[in-house]
């Protein structure tokens, strides 16, 4: 029997990956422009590490792991996100020393042990960006703007942007008890999840897709009525600064962020074309996450959003890089010229293509179709000798006499003369 791959793992083919690079260049360009830096830290890291940030009680740690011993019995674990291996190096190299102000972004793979469906698989792939060391909104707002900057210009207006806060240490114990409190009396409506979440992490029963729970949630009370005063500052503030760059965006009280590391601000980049799978990015300011991790106390904020997702939503658009030129042969008499004419245009940075096999020339022309080549040129016996052509535009079928030559195909092709 052949070999598969394992199940929720994906290979991106070449009629994909074109939409890949699509949106890493763009992530790439808007991250820099904001003044972001790559990191690229291992896929694998020690368990505890993911333990420590994310939190025993989320769904991640409890349930989704890739988690395993290896030969020299240590427990270590497929990273199942980003921000906890960028913070473990950040820390572990002291980047702080230099300038507490990092700031960094990163993409590849992550793995979690989930139902794949549509929009939900086991290894996915986000990009994300982080920033440390600024207490102060304006951070926040940089980061929603960076993440808004992203999706205009990758030319997608679908996925909108919803923030909440989620308090801090000082005041999210109260909004927890109030929230308890509440659920107490609806207990029986709960699924068995949320039943146990009530105790573990009662927060995240609000962010549960179940109906019932839904229902029994509906008029679950607000974090953002039991902020203290500080939080709610920094809350206002965020909202003040969005406002002054027009950024549009809209409060989404019970949105819960399914790590425990967020406090203050959370978001989520939100759509309604992928069904249940509705977050395309998330993120959040997560101030105790690098003191938990054994660094200093050094504030944080980021997001990361899912590649796969993102991809889902561009839809069919065509990523794929197409040959500027295919060259048919009338006979073997021309390959020679036909080979020295494709190498000198390829090392001039044209793309072109030719019939690798000596097929006839309708069979040529059939390749020339299917690769979709821009132009194409038939070389024959008068062509090799007068060094001149008839270029065939292909969406047209219109023809230009021009010089068979590498400057000449530059010319006609529109590439730039180098
Ligand atoms: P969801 O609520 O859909 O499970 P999440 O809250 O678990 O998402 P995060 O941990 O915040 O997601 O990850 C950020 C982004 O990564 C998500 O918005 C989503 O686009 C993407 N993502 C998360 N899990 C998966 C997965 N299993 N497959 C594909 N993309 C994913
Ligand atoms: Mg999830």
């Amino acid at each position: 029997m052949a070999l598969t791959a394992v199940k929720g793992f994906n290979d991106i083919l070449p009629d994909e990956s074109g939409r890949w690079r699509y949106i890493e260049q763009t992530a790439r360009r808007v991250f820099e422009r904001n003044g972001f830096g790559e990191i690229r830290v291992p896929v694998l890291e020690k368990t505890e590490l993911f333990c420590r940030s994310i939190g025993d009680a989320t769904d991640i740690v409890e349930k989704e792991m890739y988690t395993f011993t290896d030969k020299g019995e240590n427990s270590v674990t497929l990273r199942p996100e980003g921000t906890a291996g960028v913070m473990r190096a950040f820390i572990e190299h002291k980047l702080y020393a230099q300038d507490p102000i990092a700031k960094l972004y990163y993409m590849g793979p992550m793995f979690r042990y989930e139902r794949p469906q549509k929009g939900r698989y086991r290894q996915f792939h986000q990009i994300g960006a982080e920033i440390t060391g600024v207490n102060d909104p304006l951070a926040d707002a940089q980061v929603l703007n960076m993440l808004t900057a992203f999706f205009r210009e990758i030319g997608l207006t679908e996925p909108t942007l919803q923030i909440n806060s989620l308090g801090c240490p000082e005041c999210r114990p109260a909004y927890r008890n109030a929230l308890r409190g509440f659920l107490e009396e609806r207990m029986e409506h709960l699924c068995e999840d949320c039943k146990r979440r009530f105790a573990t992490n009662p927060l995240r029963t609000l962010d549960c897709k179940v109906p019932g729970c839904v229902e029994a949630t509906l008029g679950a009370p607000s974090v953002l009525e039991h902020l203290c005063s500080g939080c709610e500052d920094h809350f206002s503030s965020v909202r003040r600064y969005l406002d002054l760059s027009s950024t549009p965006y809209s409060i989404n009280h019970r949105m819960v962020r399914g790590l425990d590391y967020y406090t203050r601000t959370t978001f989520e980049m939100v759509t309604g074309l992928l069904g249940s799978q509705s977050a395309v990015a998330a993120g959040g300011r997560y101030d105790g996450l690098i003191s938990q991790l054994g660094g200093p106390a050094i504030p944080g904020i980021g997001f990361a959003l899912g590649l796969e997702r993102v991809a889902l939503l561009l839809g069919s658009q065509d990523f794929v890089s197409l040959p500027d030129l295919f060259i048919a042969t009338m006979g073997n008499g021309e390959r020679d010229a036909a080979f020295r004419l494709m190498d000198g245009l390829l090392k001039s940075g044209v793309r072109v293509e030719m019939d690798y096999e000596g097929k006839s020339l309708k069979s040529q022309m059939r390749r020339a179709d299917k690769l979709k080549a821009r132009y194409s040129v038939v070389i024959g016996g008068n062509e090799v000798v007068s060094g001149r052509a008839s270029f065939k535009r292909m969406a047209d079928g219109l023809q230009a006499d021009a010089e068979l030559t590498v400057a000449g195909i530059q010319k006609l092709v529109g590439k730039p003369e180098q």
